[in-house]
């Protein structure tokens, strides 16, 4: 997928004028809090603690990272003793060339696929339908994105951002139907449409193409977490099976698999289990009724390698839950779109500069209100606010801020070297933002920053320095 996260501001602003998608988010947002919330409590019901499993969680996936191609070699020796093949990708052409390989090799012409976030780094579907395959996306969020011509624009919800109606009408115009009455669309009905349409493609493509959400060493098998039963017939129904995923999903035994899955649907969605847990091992064997003739893993390196044994090691324990979207400001004030890549919100704020060059997406790493919402739900404990601190200071160490910017960090850098000009210019500016705000405290329009009053008002400040305030209290104490 073509990066346009250089235009993440353009983007916001676009957005956040967007009422149909500010109505979606608004819908969403408390449904993803609300429910993870419940989630996590009922762990104690089950006599376990959050923070004790997020730490276990923490420690097995870095025991993972930090012997990465240890945990490769072996998952790779497991799952060609299944009967798999194991390939490697370098980056996203790579990826393309080798699935379409797969591919010609087999006689394919139609792919379904289950979400592989992937293959929308290497821009996979575009490669397919210009070799001649026809890609089918089975999700039915991804299903919907596709139908109109768009990206996901969450990592589990990817048609987060579409209200009832768009969906109502995209399904008329592609499933070449009549558009129903505004009251009779309902999501059932939608949903059962799609799935009509869907069995089709299931019964009628060659190759099925999925990502992973963990691989597991110990037995060399994919395991997939799922809602809805797509990744099942994307699996088993087809005569080819491709798994494409990052290097940095292997977990070394079942155990770790299980830990791990206390947490992962919990904090997606909420859910004790999602509705389809599935460990898929080599190919169909003789006597079996269904399974893939063909399973071809494609391990994909694409910036990852890159990451390790650097000060964003961390982020690679991420296992793409989506609540740290969900739980952020940010993302939910300007949707996943705004983002310009494959990951929104502030896992994607710390990816996508790492994956597609600090210099590609200026604005991200000041996406954040640094209020760390993301990294308190994080089930791997990443320190999302500390990498997003960490990539601002490796911008302005390779003089990556805008000269303004620049000149006004020097300029304060200058004053705070002379604590009594300081002083003086901070008590100025204190007694000037009060009389600003007025009889009310409040200031409705600041012409330095206007963009923080642009939305709402700024609370002014008291009058009185923070100086002023600790020497009156302590002569009061003495
Ligand atoms: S960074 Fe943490 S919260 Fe965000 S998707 Fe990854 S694991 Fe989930």
């Amino acid at each position: 997928m073509h990066s346009q996260a250089m235009f993440f501001r353009a983007r916001a602003d676009e957005r956040v004028d967007n009422p149909v998608l500010q109505r979606a988010l608004a819908k969403a947002k408390p449904l993803f809090v609300g429910k993870r919330a419940k989630g996590i409590e009922g762990l104690a019901d089950d006599g376990m603690e959050f923070e004790a499993l997020r730490q276990a969680a923490a420690a097995i996936r870095n025991r993972v990272v930090d012997d990465l191609d240890v945990w490769l070699e072996i998952f790779e020796e497991r799952a060609r003793a299944t009967g798999a093949e194991v390939l490697w990708a370098r980056d996203g052409k790579e990826i393309c060339q080798l699935v379409i390989d797969v591919a010609r090799r087999h006689g394919v012409t139609k792919a379904v696929k289950s979400k592989s976030m992937l293959s929308e780094e290497a821009s996979l579907n575009e490669a397919l339908a210009g070799a001649g395959i026809r890609p089918v996306e089975t999700d039915l969020g991804e299903y919907i994105v596709q139908l109109a011509g768009e990206a996901p624009s969450h990592i589990i919800a990817p048609a987060v951002h579409k209200t009832l109606a768009e969906v109502e009408a995209l399904f008329a115009c592609h499933h070449g139907r009549s558009p129903l009455p505004r009251t009779a669309a309902d999501i059932p009905a939608l949903a059962g449409e799609a799935r009509q349409v869907l069995r089709q493609h299931f019964l009628s493509a060659e190759m099925g193409i999925s990502g992973a959400n963990f691989l597991i060493a110990e037995t060399g098998s994919a395991a997939l977490v799922t809602n809805e039963g797509n990744g099942r017939m994307v699996t088993s129904l087809p005569k080819v099976h491709v798994v494409i995923t990052g290097i940095e999903k292997i977990v070394p035994t079942l155990e770790d698999f299980a830990t791990l899955m206390r947490l992962l649907p919990r904090s997606a969605t909420g859910q004790t289990i999602s509705n389809y847990v599935s460990l898929l091992t080599g190919t169909r064997r003789p006597g079996e009724a269904e399974g893939a003739e063909k399973t071809v893993y494609i391990l994909v390196d694409n910036g990852r390698a890159g990451l390790l044994g650097s000060p964003w090691q961390d982020m690679l324990r991420c296992i793409r839950c989506g609540a740290c979207m969900n739980h952020c400001p940010v993302y939910f004030s300007v949707g996943g779109h705004a983002y310009g890549w494959v990951y929104p919100g502030p896992m994607g704020s710390v990816l996508t500069p790492l994956y597609t060059g600090l210099e590609n997406a200026l604005d991200l790493p000041h996406a954040s209100t640094g209020c760390n919402q993301c990294g308190a739900v994080c089930p791997v404990g990443i320190p999302l606010s500390r990498l997003l601190h960490d990539l601002r200071e490796a911008q302005v160490a390779r003089g990556l801020r805008p000269r303004r910017e620049r000149l006004g960090m020097w300029a304060w850098g200058r004053l705070a070297r002379w604590p009594g000009l300081y002083r003086w210019c901070a008590r100025r500016a204190a007694r000037y933002l009060a009389w600003l705000g007025g009889a009310e405290g409040r200031i409705r329009v600041f012409g330095l920053a206007p963009g923080w009053t642009a939305g709402r008002d700024l609370p002014a400040p008291s009058g009185r320095t923070f100086h002023e305030l600790h020497s009156s209290r302590q002569t009061k104490i003495g």
